[in-house]
């Protein structure tokens, strides 16, 4: 696993140093390559963050708590921060699945065998929390880092 992550690291410097490739989102991903590289336990952090940051001050924004225009106003904070384009695919009252397609994170990366969307992932759970005022756990179960071609997040309600 270390070695995928040094390679990880490597190749995106490679694309960074000689611009072969254009890519606004490459600091950022070598960011959290060499911190996950660097560090365990890394991505729970991001995950905590996240889910702070939408509970505590994204979700305020939002007036409305009619899920519809609740997860539509989701979807267009993603698009204005520049996260990529979130879209709510399924949902059954006790679960809640998105796409995220051009994740700024994951999108074209050479996959690592690891989901690391997880900043992302706990934004979604976050703004869930506030606005479903019940615990809200989420996975991502596709992502480009399992080289997948678009991130998948399920969020389940507890
Ligand atoms: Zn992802």
């Amino acid at each position: 696993m270390e070695d995928s992550w040094k390679k990880a690291i490597d190749e995106e410097l490679d694309v960074f140093l000689k611009g072969k490739r254009s890519c606004p989102h490459i600091s950022k991903r070598l960011l959290v390559y060499s911190l996950e590289w660097l560090s365990v336990g890394y991505f729970s952090a991001l995950y905590m963050a996240g889910k702070k940051f939408a509970k505590n001050s994204l979700a305020g924004k939002c007036v409305s708590d009619n899920m519809s225009e609740a997860n539509a106003f989701l979807e267009d904070f993603f698009v204005k921060a520049g996260i990529g384009e979130l879209k709510l695919v399924g949902e059954s009252g006790v679960r809640y699945v998105y796409r995220l397609e051009n994740c700024s994170g994951c999108a074209g990366m050479c996959p690592v065998g690891k989901q690391i969307c997880y900043f992302e992932a706990g934004i979604i759970a976050g703004f869930l929390e506030a606005k479903i005022k019940k615990r809200v756990v989420v996975r991502e179960t596709l992502c480009g880092g399992l080289g997948d071609d678009c991130c998948e997040f399920v969020a389940r309600v507890n």
